[in-house]
This record gives C-alpha cells, sequence and structure tokens, in this order.
C-alpha cells in the first residue's frame, strides 16, 4: 500500500490514483485550464469497492486507467451518485455497457433516480438510500449517506466513511480553482469555495441545513467533487465560514458568467450594508465606501448631491468634510441626471452604454457620475459622483459595478438627508421659538431658559453680574388709535431696531410682549446699564418715521434693576416693573433705577 500523509498529498503525481486514507483514492483527472476541476473517489473493499461520482464522459477513461491500477474495474460494485448533474453521471452509460456483473448497482436518491433513469441504462440497477437506512455496509467499514437536498438539487446527498472519517461531500465545500491543487493549502483556500456557494446554492438557509447535518459526523478530511481535498486542520474553519455565507447570488446575475467577479461584488456590497450599520456618520460611512470602491475601480474620492427641495441640493464633498453645504442645484451635469426617472435613464443610457456618466469634472479628471434613485419617487433624487484616477472603459462590467453599488449609496445618501432635514426642522422650531416673528427680539421661552442659566453662573462667580431693563413704550395705544394697528407694528419694528442696534453682543433683548421689551445685560456691563438706558431711551425719542408716522415722535419709559447675589428672576423682573411703573408715573420718557430688594 502506498504510504499517505497530507502532506504527501500535495505532491502527489495526479498522472496516477492517489490514496488519500486508508484503502480511499482520488481516481479523478486533472484537466488543463479547468477552474471546475471533477474529482471522483474510490473505497478499494476487494470485490465490493465503492465508487463515488463516477465522473463525465470527458474525463472517464482517465478515471478507469486509475481505478485499474488499484482494482480491476469489475470490482466495482456500487457506484454512488451524490446528485444527477452530467459532471457525476454522464460517465454512466458508459459503465453501464462495461458491466459484467450481476450484482453492480447505482447508489442514489430518489430524486435522482428520477433523472437519471433518463440515461436507459439496461445493466445497473438503483439502490436508493432512503430503502436501506440511509447505510451501505461494507468488506471492513459502514458508510453513512447523509441528506444534504438542494446544495444544489432536491435529491443530493454525501456519504460519511467512519473508518477513514473521510466526508465524500459532493459539491458540498467544492472550490472554483484556478490552479489545480490536490489539497487546501491553508484557510485562504475559503476564497474558492466562497463563489461557488455564494452562487450555486439557493440561500442560506438550505445550506444550513446540510452543514448542520454533517456537523453530526466527526469529519477528518472533506473529499469534494470540485476543488481541492479539504484537511482536518481546515475543516472547522471552512466549516463556520460557510455558515455565514450570504448565498442565492445567481438572483442578481442573470447573464453573467463571471462567478468569481459577482462573488467580489457581493462581498463588495455586503461590506458597504455592513459600513452603513456600524457607523452612523457620514464621514465614517464615506471613508469606508471609499475603500470599498477602490476595490472594483481606481477611485480617488467620493462626492455627492442629494436634492433638499425644488431649489437646493445638499452637497456632500471631502472639501466641507461632508458636513453638508446647501446649494442651488448645480452643477448642470447633475441638474440634467437628478429627477430622471428609470426609463428616462435608460434611454440616455442604452443611447451610448454608460459613456454619459464617464464625463470629466472642472480639472479635467475623469469622473463617473451614477444616479441613486429613490425607491419610494423612482426618480434620481441624489447623484454620486467618484473621482477616479484614470479613464475606465465604458463597458457592461462598469455598467452592472455602478448598477450594484448605487444601491446602498443611495441609502447612505437618503439616510444622511433625512438626518440633515430633521436637523434643520429642529432648528427652524427652535428658532421659532427663541426669536419674535415680529420684531426678531428673543421670546420669552429664550429668556426663561438663558437669563435663568446666567443667573446660576452669577451665583458660582459672584463677577459675572446681570442686570435688566425693563422697557415700554409710551401711549403706545394711541399709536395704534391714530394710524391703524400696521402702522403700530412700525413703530414696534422701528424700537426694536433701535434696541438690536444698541446692544452688545453679549446682551440678550427680548420682547416680552405687547410693546414691553426687556433687555439683560451681563458681566462688566452691568456697571454702565443705567447710562445705557438713558441713551437708549434718547435714540428712541430721535426715531424719525416716514409716512403717515411722519409727525409722531415715540418715547420709552424704562425701568433699571441690577441683580443681587441669589436673587430669583422672578423678583428682578419684579423691581425692575416697579422702576418702570415709577417711569412713567414720573411723566414718561425716563429712565427710573430699581431701588435694592429684600433676598
Ligand atoms: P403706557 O404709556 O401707559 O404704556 O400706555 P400704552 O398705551 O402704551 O399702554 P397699554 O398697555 O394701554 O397699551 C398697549 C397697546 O399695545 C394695547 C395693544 O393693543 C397694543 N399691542 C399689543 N401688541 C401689539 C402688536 O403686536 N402690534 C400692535 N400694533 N399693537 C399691539
Ligand atoms: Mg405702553
Ligand atoms: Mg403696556
Amino acid at each position: 500500500m502506498t504510504p499517505y500523509t497530507i502532506n504527501d498529498l500535495e505532491h502527489a503525481d495526479t498522472g496516477h490514483a492517489i490514496q488519500v486514507a486508508d484503502r480511499v483514492w482520488w481516481v479523478g483527472h486533472q484537466q488543463e485550464n479547468d477552474i471546475f476541476q471533477c474529482h471522483v473517489y474510490l473505497i478499494e473493499q476487494g470485490d465490493q469497492s465503492v465508487l463515488f461520482d463516477p465522473g463525465s464522459v470527458l474525463t472517464f477513461r482517465y478515471t478507469l486507467r486509475k481505478i485499474e491500477e488499484i482494482i480491476p474495474f469489475t470490482h466495482i460494485r456500487y457506484f454512488v451518485c451524490h446528485h444527477q448533474d452530467p459532471d457525476i453521471t454522464s460517465a454512466l452509460p458508459l459503465i453501464d455497457q462495461l458491466i459484467s456483473r450481476d450484482d453492480a448497482v447505482l447508489v442514489t436518491h430518489w430524486r435522482t433516480q428520477m433523472l437519471v433513469k433518463h440515461y436507459g441504462l439496461q445493466k445497473l440497477p438503483f439502490w436508493l438510500v432512503e430503502e436501506h437506512g440511509w447505510k451501505l455496509a461494507l468488506e471492513d467499514r459502514q458508510v453513512d449517506f447523509i441528506f444534504t437536498p438542494y446544495a444544489h438539487f432536491p435529491g443530493a446527498i454525501c456519504t460519511f466513511d467512519p473508518v477513514t472519517r473521510v466526508l465524500f461531500s459532493s459539491d458540498l465545500f467544492g472550490g472554483l480553482t484556478p490552479e489545480f491543487s490536490l489539497v487546501a493549502r491553508d484557510e485562504s483556500y475559503f476564497e474558492a469555495l466562497r463563489p461557488f456557494h455564494e452562487h450555486y446554492m439557493p440561500s442560506r438557509d438550505i445550506l444550513g441545513y446540510a452543514l448542520r447535518a454533517i456537523e453530526r459526523y466527526p469529519v477528518r478530511l472533506i473529499a469534494p467533487q470540485h476543488g481541492s481535498i479539504i484537511p482536518e486542520r481546515l475543516v472547522r474553519f471552512m466549516m463556520d465560514q460557510l455558515k455565514t455565507l450570504e448565498c442565492g447570488l445567481y438572483l442578481i446575475a442573470r447573464g453573467d458568467t463571471d462567478i468569481q467577479k459577482l462573488s467580489q461584488l457581493n462581498q463588495t456590497l455586503r461590506d458597504i450594508m455592513h459600513t452603513m450599520l456600524i457607523y452612523r456618520d457620514f464621514r465614517d460611512i464615506v471613508k469606508n465606501l471609499l475603500e470599498i470602491t477602490q476595490r472594483l475601480l481606481p477611485a480617488i474620492s467620493l462626492e455627492f448631491y442629494a436634492r433638499l427641495d425644488d431649489q437646493r441640493v445638499l452637497h456632500l464633498s471631502p472639501e466641507s468634510r461632508y458636513r453638508g453645504v446647501e446649494e442651488a442645484v448645480r452643477p448642470p451635469s447633475v441638474a440634467r441626471i437628478l429627477d430622471l426617472d428609470h426609463k428616462q435613464w435608460e434611454e440616455l443610457n442604452t443611447a451610448n452604454v454608460v459613456e454619459f456618466m464617464l464625463a470629466s469634472d472642472d480639472d479635467d479628471t475623469p469622473i463617473l457620475m451614477v444616479p441613486l434613485f429613490s425607491p419610494a419617487r423612482g426618480t434620481a433624487q441624489a447623484v454620486a459622483i467618484i473621482h477616479l484616477a484614470e479613464r475606465v472603459v465604458a463597458n457592461d462590467d462598469l455598467r452592472q459595478i455602478i448598477e450594484q453599488m448605487s444601491v446602498p449609496l443611495q441609502v447612505a445618501v437618503e439616510r444622511e438627508v433625512i438626518y440633515r432635514q430633521l436637523d434643520m426642522e429642529r432648528q427652524q422650531i427652535y428658532e421659532r421659538s427663541i426669536r419674535d416673528p415680529l420684531t426678531g427680539l428673543f421670546t420669552r421661552i429664550y429668556m426663561q431658559e438663558v437669563v435663568q442659566r446666567l443667573c446660576d453662573i452669577q451665583d458660582r462667580s459672584p463677577g459675572n453680574q446681570v442686570a435688566v431693563l425693563m422697557l415700554d413704550i409710551d401711549h403706545f395705544k394711541s399709536v395704534n388709535d391714530t394710524y391703524g394697528h400696521n402702522q403700530g407694528d412700525v413703530v414696534l419694528r422701528q424700537v426694536a431696531g433701535t434696541i438690536l442696534e444698541t446692544v452688545r453682543s453679549s446682551d440678550i433683548p427680548v420682547r416680552l410682549g405687547g410693546e414691553e421689551f426687556a433687555i439683560f445685560v451681563v458681566g462688566e456691563s452691568v456697571v454702565s446699564a443705567a447710562p445705557f438706558a438713558e441713551r437708549l431711551r434718547m435714540e428712541i425719542a430721535a426715531l424719525r418715521f416716514e409716512g403717515p408716522l411722519a409727525d409722531r415722535t415715540v418715547t420709552v419709559s424704562i425701568g433699571v434693576a441690577i441683580r443681587q447675589a441669589q436673587e430669583a428672576l422672578l423678583d428682578l423682573i419684579q423691581r425692575a416693573d416697579t422702576a418702570l411703573y415709577d417711569a412713567k408715573h414720573g411723566g414718561r420718557n425716563r429712565v427710573c433705577m430699581a431701588l435694592e430688594g429684600e433676598v
């Protein structure tokens, strides 16, 4: 018997049968330029030997020669077909002719029988696994059949040999290997396995069902029909990796035959989705999106325009560190894409494949413009611009990459726009609640929130004093009565305008209601609160109006109070109000200081 270890197998001569475990032989054929290598295995059991997945018409003569290096072909009694594919079964009519014994059987599942019977085999009868308790007793061992349906056929099975602990896994654990290697060398073999499974297995559930069935067996070596044999140290790894695989890739690629490229694309899309799940900040998202895009295209940077409303777009670019700048809709190339529906886009596009998207930006560097269609509206509500290091060829490959990438990009940008709009609405609502619309001064709501904080600061560091000027327009009712409410509003706006021009940026001017105002001054300005009130009074008295009010003089009365330590805000206001009352009763158009209060 030939000695064998996994290391020997790597360098074994594939021109001959190779023993991979005790009485288990590889009898496949290495085809030139075939990434889809098909392996055939033999369990040598004297004249009760078993051949697994005999192979195709293309390779059977080589397999036959290798079998005969070990045993006469007539010693094979069991021909196991794990499923019905031609690369496994098309040699069956040849075998049927070669058979010279009455007890040879074709071992398979009933669903496979339904199809394979169409070969019209004359001598080889079916031996169905489910009719034999899913077991086959041999000379020195009994093998188990494992039901692994839809991987990738509803009658698919695998075989486990408990003596050598070899799993004859058929298509499962198969790989696409551009370079033939009988044994998988390391974890990187999974990359050969990935596209094969993503593409041929319909769903993760179904693959998971098969994997769970296999996990019950103490597998030491996996002998798949395609790719490379998986040694014990890699079995667990491949198993775990397969469990996480997204399958059913053929759903997104009806016509494409480059399975590896599709797989890479699939991986890329998954990474994009993952990026969006774990990152919230658009800058982080873009950084990752760029790295991912660079796997497929010579991308330098990403830029986005997303529609906010009829006139404006949100421009997210590296220049603004993706903070997002509101702009008018431009440049024209972007304006041309926004609001197109799929049909219009197709019309533009089919004229010149993706040539349309390939343009140059202002610096004459190549860019790729990708419309991002909103699923809700069915129109392009955003455009992604991929800046490229070099021109790329506009072909169907590129078109496919772009089509696939545009979905996750759309989701990322739309999400950002929604966040942005919410932010803007929140900001607007806040602005509205703190600014009086007629005069532009702050409202009571703002006063209560902010002035209370200023008072708290003063209590912690007494240097930061607070004072208030309480201001009321004199005889304002008569302005309304004489000139009408609109002219009253003009006066209110002008007085407010004077206040705004006079205050410091640290002061807080408030419209308390009607024609009453408060101005809070803080810090060092407090000492000059009284002279400030006096100046304000004079400036208002000097106001000149246009139109009906041309002859009218408007004056104000002001009460000033300086906050005492620990004084409650309401008490402070009350004191200023009392001073204002004094100013009114003292004849109006004057400033009165509040008396010190009891704290
Ligand atoms: P005094 O000198 O004692 O302050 O007399 P006054 O007429 O200014 O005081 P009063 O409180 O009697 O009148 C205030 C008037 O301000 C009554 C109200 O109709 C008017 N008013 C309140 N809010 C507005 C507003 O937003 N626009 C206009 N045009 N008038 C307003
Ligand atoms: Mg008044
Ligand atoms: Mg009043």
